[in-house]
Formats: structure tokens, C-alpha cells, sequence
């Protein structure tokens, strides 16, 4: 490259960091520390790589946020995307249908636990929730059953940012400001083991949280529309992996105070957990599956609430009756979405990739034994491609950093100096690589979070 040209670029890229701290206004993100600092700013992805505007290549540790599954610039859904976009790049599904969304819906029904047979479309992960909660608010009203009112969900529970996503989401620093704003709900302890709300220990505890959540259910079942989780993983709440038989009994406790179950599958669905959906692992079918994060892939938006023919047939009856299901979202089962998920589908069969995950997983689990030896890791935890490091200040107490220390986000920012990209949950470094990592990859993955922790908490 000649003197002028990298002058040229120098001097875009200038521009687009400063653009960006001028014009954009990040998510969950304090801009006052943002706009002191160097954005990275992403121009391009290969596999499980991005590239820099700079033209530096890091390996993205965060599945850009959970939802890549194949890799970036993968070649079989770049080819559906372009010959869908030569067909039809939108058109509603109020009033009409596309090609693309009931090739879709086949392949979904064919695949989720059975019993679930009807697909609601939707954009994101917390509008798949919201419909939820509204299908199974209005199914009591439907049936003429009154009262049916409240939500059951779980402390730590993160369940989408609008509002009815927040009413059941149990995070103090994401929802405590909007409280004023939310429905009512009752919560039920986390089976966070490693900080049990109950003061008991694994070994001996006897899954001592369900007798909790019963009482709510005995107590108040007749006030509850539905229980809303996180399957086996509480994702945003600190990758808070639930011990075995938990989703099974909860399944066991809403059918027999007669609640309706939402499993919000949005993060741990499509094979991250091992099986393509969390449920699988304890055969649970729910009343509701939200889907969306990896559904495309990590091409486009979109989401999923899938539903049994119990609840579907509540909201049939004579126009008049007004049981109809008043929602629906400009962009509703968009067909370059929806034909971006039919090719993500094609690629697990193609390449095996519920068995990849499983092998990777072995690598992952090892790594978290090795890791949970070092001074302030409190808590190593995980399942199928998804872990969580929990960094504490004094081990043997298990005392928390001082929140201002953000120390996660320092291991965070050393790994990225080392080419990788992860994000912390407060004081958890969350690792969630594509599901087509390469073990080679995952392996050096492993090992710069490794030294990163080993960096920032015993220099
Ligand atoms: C991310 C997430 C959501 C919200 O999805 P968005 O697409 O970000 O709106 C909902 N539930 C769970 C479990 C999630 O992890």
C-alpha cells in the first residue's frame, strides 16, 4: 500500500471512532467511560474471527452476543440469504403468508419436544417473551377463568429489556430502576448453588428451593397465569447452571398446580447446551418455547413462541367473541430471516454439529476443573459450549470484588490485547464460542482467558 492510501485510512478510521462516540448511544453500556476510550469497531468476520477496522483479526469468544452458530460469512446461508433476496425481501404475515416462514415452521415443528405445535413469529428475544406472556394471560381469560393474573419467575431470571420482559426478569442492577412500571409477580429462589439464597449446601439440600417455589404454586396458583425459565441455564443472571433434575420437577410442580410453563429457550436453544434444545436434557415439553438469539444463525433478526394445540384452541371462536390474539410486528416472519434459519437448520444435519458440540464441551469442562484451582476463581461452571468464571476477591468467604473494581471487565479488556473478544457479567467472565469453533481455536481461547484471569487478579 502506497503512503496515501494508508493515509486515507488512517484517516477513516479516525472518523469512524469519532463518529461513533459522537453519534451512537451503546446498549448496556456507560457512555460517560465509552467516550474515553478507543471504540473497537468491527468491518469483518471469517468463521470464528472478526476483523478490525484496522485489519487486526480477533476470535469472538461471545458468538457475537450468542446468536452465531456456524461461523461468520458462512457460505450455504450467504447463498440461501441472496437467492431469497432475488425472490422477496419482505411482505406481512397480516393477512397473508410467505414461502419462507411456513418452510420454516415445518422444520421447527418437526424438531422442538412434541406436543408444541403452533409458531407465533416474532423480531428478538424479548418480544418472543412478551408474546408469551400475553398468549398465556389471555388463554385463562379465553376460558372464562378469572384472576389468573400474576407471573412466577426466578431470582437472577433475565428474560428480554422490554417491559413485560423486565416484569419477570430478577437482575437488581438491569430492573430495580423500572419497578414502578411492572406487573406483579412472585419469585422464586435461583438455584445458584454456589451462592444459595437458602444458606444450604448441594450435597445435602435436597433441592430445598422447590419447596419453595411449591408454597408459591399451592398458595397462589389460583392468581397465576404461568412460570416463566431460563431451562438450564441462567444466562444474563451470571451463566448460573442449574443442577440436574431442577427443570424436570419445576415441569412436574406447573402441571400440578395447573400453571402454564413459558421455557424461555432464546440463549441456551439450538444446540449450545449439547441438545438442540435445554429441555431435552430432562424431557420436559412446556406450554411455551421462546426462541430467537441463534435461530438464523447470527444473520438477521428473529424470533419464535411456539405453542401447544391446549392453548392455540382457546383463543378459536367466533370473530365477535373478541378472542383473538391482537399482536403482531411489522417485520413478522420475515422471509430473508426465516430462509437464513431454514439453511442454519440444514447446516446441523450437514455437520453434525450437536455432536461437535459435545466433544468440545469435554474440552471446555476440563478446562473449567483446571481453571477453578487458580487464587480468585471462586466458581467455574458450564455446560455443552456455554461457562461461566466467577472471580472472587477471598476465596474461602467467597467475597465478591468491590463492584467499581469491574474486575471482570478488566480480564476482559486484557484478553482483547490477546486477540480475543469476551464480555464479563459483572464479576463473570462469560465464554460462549461459536458452535463451529475449531478445538485448535477453542484450546487458545481457553488459555488467553486463563492467562487473563491470572493477569488482572494476581499481579
Ligand atoms: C437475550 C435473551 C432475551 C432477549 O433477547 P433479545 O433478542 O436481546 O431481545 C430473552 N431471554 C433470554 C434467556 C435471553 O438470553
Amino acid at each position: 500500500m502506497d503512503q496515501k492510501t494508508t493515509m486515507a485510512i488512517e484517516e477513516r478510521n479516525r472518523h469512524l471512532e469519532q463518529a461513533d462516540r459522537r453519534l451512537i448511544w451503546h446498549p448496556f453500556t456507560q457512555m460517560k467511560q465509552w467516550e474515553a476510550t478507543t471504540p473497537l469497531i468491527i468491518e469483518e468476520g471469517r468463521g470464528e474471527f472478526l476483523k478490525d477496522i484496522y485489519g487486526r483479526w480477533y476470535l469472538d469468544g461471545v458468538s457475537s452476543l450468542w446468536v452465531n452458530i456456524h461461523g461468520h460469512r458462512k457460505k450455504e446461508i450467504d447463498q440461501a440469504l441472496k437467492e431469497q433476496i432475488d425472490r422477496l425481501s419482505h411482505s406481512t404475515l397480516l393477512g397473508l403468508g410467505n414461502v419462507p416462514s411456513i418452510e420454516l415452521a415445518e422444520r421447527l415443528l418437526s424438531i422442538v419436544p412434541e406436543g408444541l405445535t403452533k409458531v407465533f413469529y416474532s423480531d428478538n428475544g424479548s418480544t418472543s417473551v412478551e408474546i408469551a406472556l400475553k398468549m398465556a394471560f389471555q388463554y385463562w381469560k379465553n376460558r372464562g377463568i378469572e384472576g389468573r393474573e400474576a407471573f412466577v419467575c426466578l431470582n437472577h431470571a433475565y428474560h428480554g429489556d422490554t417491559l413485560g420482559a423486565v416484569s419477570v426478569g430478577g437482575i437488581e442492577l438491569f430492573h430495580e430502576v423500572y419497578r414502578p412500571l411492572l406487573f406483579r409477580t412472585f419469585r422464586a429462589p435461583s438455584p445458584y448453588c454456589y451462592r444459595c439464597e437458602l444458606g444450604l449446601d448441594r450435597q445435602s439440600c435436597s433441592m430445598a428451593c422447590l419447596e419453595r417455589l411449591e408454597e408459591i404454586l399451592k398458595e397462589h396458583h389460583e392468581e397465576i397465569a404461568a412460570l416463566i425459565i431460563e431451562p438450564l441455564v441462567q444466562g444474563a443472571g451470571g451463566m448460573i447452571v442449574h443442577p440436574e433434575g431442577y427443570l424436570r420437577a419445576v415441569r412436574e410442580l406447573t402441571r400440578k398446580y395447573d400453571v402454564l410453563m413459558i421455557a424461555d429457550e432464546v440463549a441456551v436453544g439450538f444446540g449450545r447446551t449439547g441438545r438442540m434444545f435445554a429441555c431435552e436434557h430432562e424431557e420436559v415439553v412446556p406450554d411455551f418455547l421462546c426462541l430467537s438469539k441463534g435461530i438464523t444463525g447470527g444473520y438477521l433478526p428473529l424470533a419464535v413462541t411456539i405453542t401447544t394445540d391446549e392453548v392455540y384452541s382457546a383463543f378459536l371462536a367466533e370473530y365477535r367473541e373478541l378472542k383473538t390474539f391482537f399482536h403482531g410486528h411489522s417485520y413478522t416472519g420475515n422471509p430473508l430471516a426465516c430462509a437464513a434459519a431454514v439453511a442454519s437448520l440444514e447446516l446441523f444435519k450437514k455437520e453434525n454439529t450437536l455432536e461437535g458440540v459435545r466433544k468440545k464441551a469435554g474440552i471446555l469442562q476440563s478446562w473449567l476443573k483446571e481453571v477453578s484451582g487458580l487464587s480468585h476463581v471462586g466458581d467455574a461452571r458450564g455446560i455443552g459450549l456455554i461457562a461461566g468464571v466467577e472471580l472472587v476477591k477471598e476465596k474461602d468467604k467467597k467475597e465478591p470484588y468491590p463492584f467499581h473494581e469491574q474486575i471482570g471487565y478488566r480480564v476482559c479488556y486484557r484478553a482483547r490485547e490477546r486477540g480475543l473478544i469476551i464480555r464479563p457479567l459483572g464479576d463473570v467472565i462469560v465464554i460462549m464460542p461459536p458452535l463451529s469453533i475449531s478445538e485448535e481455536n477453542l484450546q487458545r481461547m481457553l488459555e488467553i482467558i486463563r492467562d487473563s484471569i491470572r493477569d488482572v487478579t494476581e499481579e
